[in-house]
C-alpha cells in the first residue's frame, strides 16, 4: 500500500493528511503562523511529521498567484509570501516528488468530480475569497495564473477600502475575516463588550436572533449575490458551488445568496447555487488528487 501526503495551506489553518487512494486517513490541523518564513517552516514540519516509509509523493495546494510548473508561489497576500520556492523546499525536505497546485482550482476540480458536474463555478469563502471555473474537468487559471480573483470584484459601490487599492471589494464583506471584523466593529460602535473573536459560522447562527449579527450577515450575502451575478453574466456556469469555512453556515448562507443573485439577474434565470459536498476537506482532497497523479506519472 502506498500513500501520498496532501497539504492545504490556508491563511488561518494548515491542513495535512496521509492519503490512500485519494482519501485522507486523518486530517491534521495546525494554526497558520504569522510571517512568511514561519509559514514555510510550519508547512515543512507538518509534511515531515506525515511522512512514512510508504509515502510515494506529496501534493500541496496554496492560495495566491503561482507558477505550477516550477512550484514557486509568486504572491500570496494572506501568507506573506512573495517568490517562495515551495515545491523545491518540500522536495528537499521530504526527498520525494512534489506537486504544487492552486488551492481553489484543486478544490473545484474534486468538487466537480464528486458532483459529476461538467461546468461549475466553485467559490471558496475562506479567510479570503477566490473562485475557479471548471470546464470539462479542468479549472481555467487564466493567461497569468491569476484568474478567479472573485474577492476583488467590486460588490458595493464606494464601499470599504480594500488592501488591493480599490473600494467595496467582495472580500471586504463576505470573507470569513471580513464577517468577523465587521461584526466586531458594529459591536464596538454600539458600545457592546468585545466578545472573543466570533467566526463566520457563529455569527451566522446569531443572525437569527441578534440584529447586529443579522446586519453583517445580510451585507455579506448581498455582496456575494451581486458578485455572483457579475460572474454569471460573464461565465454562464451550469452550477455555482460554495465552499470554504463560511459555507459551513449552510442554508443560512444559501437562501439569501440565491435571493440576491436572482434579484441581480432580472433578465435571465440564475444558475442553481449549492453547497460543496466535501466541505473544508476539499483542499486536502484536491492536493491528494494532484499527488496521486504525480505518483502514477513517475516510475
Ligand atoms: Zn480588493
Amino acid at each position: 500500500m502506498s500513500s501520498v501526503i496532501a497539504l492545504d495551506i490556508g491563511g488561518t489553518t494548515l491542513k495535512g493528511a496521509r492519503c490512500v487512494d485519494g482519501a485522507p486517513l486523518d486530517v491534521w490541523h495546525r494554526r497558520t503562523p504569522a510571517g512568511g518564513d514561519a509559514v514555510l517552516r510550519a508547512v515543512l514540519d507538518l509534511a515531515a511529521a506525515l511522512r512514512t516509509e510508504d509515502t510515494s509523493a506529496a501534493g500541496v495546494v496554496t492560495p495566491g498567484v503561482l507558477d505550477t510548473a516550477t512550484g514557486v508561489v509568486r504572491f500570496a497576500a494572506n501568507l506573506g509570501w512573495r517568490d517562495v520556492a515551495l515545491g523545491a523546499a518540500l522536495q528537499a525536505a521530504l526527498g520525494l516528488p512534489v506537486v504544487v497546485g492552486h488551492d481553489v482550482a484543486a478544490a473545484a476540480q474534486v468538487e466537480a468530480a464528486e458532483l459529476g458536474a461538467d461546468d461549475l463555478l466553485y467559490v471558496a469563502l475562506g479567510t479570503g475569497i477566490a473562485a475557479a471555473h471548471v470546464v470539462g474537468g479542468t479549472a481555467r487559471r487564466g493567461h497569468t495564473g491569476a484568474a478567479g480573483e472573485l474577492g476583488h470584484i467590486v460588490a458595493v459601490t464606494d464601499g470599504e477600502p480594500c488592501p488591493c487599492g480599490r473600494r467595496g471589494c467582495l472580500e471586504r464583506y463576505a470573507s470569513g475575516a471580513a464577517i468577523s471584523r465587521r461584526y466586531a466593529a458594529v459591536r464596538r460602535a454600539d458600545a457592546l463588550p468585545d466578545r472573543a473573536a466570533a467566526d463566520a459560522q457563529e455569527i451566522a447562527a446569531r443572525a437569527a436572533t441578534e440584529p447586529l449579527a443579522q446586519t453583517v450577515w445580510t451585507d455579506a450575502a448581498a455582496a456575494l449575490g451581486a458578485a455572483l451575478a457579475t460572474a454569471t453574466t460573464l461565465l454562464d456556469p451550469a452550477v455555482v458551488v460554495l465552499g470554504g469555512g463560511v459555507a459551513g453556515a449552510g442554508d443560512v448562507l444559501l437562501a439569501p445568496v440565491e435571493k440576491a443573485l436572482a434579484a441581480a439577474l432580472p433578465w435571465r434565470e440564475p444558475p442553481p447555487v449549492r453547497l460543496g459536498v466535501l466541505g473544508s476537506a476539499a483542499g486536502v482532497r484536491g492536493a491528494a488528487r494532484l499527488a496521486r497523479a504525480l505518483g502514477e506519472a513517475s516510475p
